[in-house]
């Protein structure tokens, strides 16, 4: 039964995404308790603002799909408990049965200058543990950031969040995450900041997450800017960062240049993909190198041929389901529908399986995510789904 359900849910999921949820009252209980609440460690993906209450940050389908939560008052779908039972439900009808995921012990620890560690860094799902290492954007300052993004406005609304988080502490939170083994991998990243501060931040995170958890080859990427000298990159590599990522967004250029005005400006696309090939050729292909893009700003086709001609340079691509949430210029735009996304990532997954390079042994699009952690991408899902698919044929031929 759970593995059929697997089959259906990444439409589900979609439809999740791109709709949002309502909770009722009852949805809310053990919410910041039990089971584990938002934290906006970079964006807010709500439709709607919740700053007097914990929202909880992810659900789990019966299948196993993780899910991350929008809030959206105008959602068709709603969430109430019974009993035990959190129940989604799409007008008079129960869709299906779901639950929160469970809060983490560290939640409740502080670091040892008196932090929350939830001010530092958020679990992502069932397994990743995320940080920004800093909650502002330079591109913000003359309104040229990106049309999605609403780094500087989240930390007005939600005071939850350090907007810039020290190693020494970044450490202890990693340590705490790894070491009680609820976090299998994580992800750093943050606003553009002017210079080469960022790969130096960087370089003593890797350190601080080194020295606390006692790995060498660290289960994760950073999402990054590249920096002025690319060599530089180098330099993560052997501190045994396994991955990076350089969004792009929009693989069209034209559509880079409209949607990332500040990035284009600042840094340029040619310079994105400069970074992502000489990322390659320092890590390794087959996924270890990633754009992130924001999937329904530009047509499906030409996110395709980018995804294409990127697993071909050895890039992987993460297409996430577009929330035009509060405090981005795109506030209340509609993404494309479910349907439009579960297409993407069955071609997408097609792509990158077929042509991405494989240097470093099986492809896998991005090997440190798994179905657990990508709360808002189909990518793992659909390829999940379809190897159920043809485990259930062959056991029944
Ligand atoms: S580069 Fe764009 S997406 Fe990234 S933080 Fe700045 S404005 Fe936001």
């Amino acid at each position: 039964m759970r593995d059929e359900l697997l089959v259906k849910e990444p439409l589900l999921k979609a439809r999740l995404l791109v709709d949002g949820v309502r909770i009722a009252e009852s949805g809310y209980e053990g919410v910041g308790q039990q089971f584990k609440e938002q934290v906006h460690h970079l964006f807010e993906y709500d439709f709607d603002l919740h700053q007097t209450r914990a929202c909880p940050a992810e659900m789990r389908l019966p299948g196993g799909t993780v899910v991350q939560v929008r809030l959206n008052e105008r959602s068709p779908f709603l969430i109430q408990r019974e009993g035990e039972t959190l129940r989604l439900e799409e007008g008079t009808h129960e869709i299906a049965t779901v639950e929160w995921l469970e809060r983490p012990a560290f939640y409740d620890l502080k670091t040892s200058v008196g932090t929350p560690m939830t001010s530092i860094a958020e679990l992502v799902g069932e397994d990743c543990i995320a940080v920004s290492h800093t909650n502002a954007c330079m591109l913000f300052a003359d309104g040229s950031q990106c049309g999605f993004c609403n780094l500087n406005y989240t930390p007005k609304q939600y005071d939850e969040v350090r907007i810039k988080k020290k190693a020494a502490e970044v450490g202890e939170v990693f340590g705490a995450a790894f070491n009680s083994g609820v976090a299998n991998h994580f992800e750093i990243t943050g606003g553009i900041l002017p210079g080469n501060r960022e790969i130096n931040i960087l370089e003593e995170y890797l350190r601080s997450i080194r020295d606390a958890t006692g790995l060498t080859d660290l289960p994760g990427t950073a999402i990054m800017t590249p920096p002025a000298d690319l060599r530089d990159l180098e330099k993560l590599q052997r501190l045994g960062i396994r991955g990076l990522g350089f969004n792009l967004e929009c693989f069209n250029p034209a559509f880079f240049r409209a949607v990332c005005p500040g990035k284009e400006r600042q840094i340029g696309y040619e310079t994105y993909r400069e970074a992502l090939r000489t990322a390659v050729d320092i890590f390794g292909a087959g996924g270890r190198i990633y754009s992130g893009f924001v999937a329904g700003v530009e047509p499906m086709e030409d996110l395709l041929e980018g995804v294409k001609e990127l697993a071909e340079e050895g890039v992987a691509s993460i297409p996430l389901v577009w929330s035009p949430s509060s405090g981005t210029r795109f506030h209340r735009h509609r993404p494309p529908s479910a349907e439009w996304y579960v297409e993407l990532a069955e071609r997408a997954s097609a792509l990158m399986i077929r042509h991405l390079r494989r240097d470093v042994g099986v492809p896998r699009p991005v090997p440190t995510r798994c179905t657990g952690c990508q709360t808002q991408c189909l990518l793992q899902d659909v390829i999940q789904s379809r190897i159920q698919s043809l485990q259930t044929l062959t056991s029944i031929s």
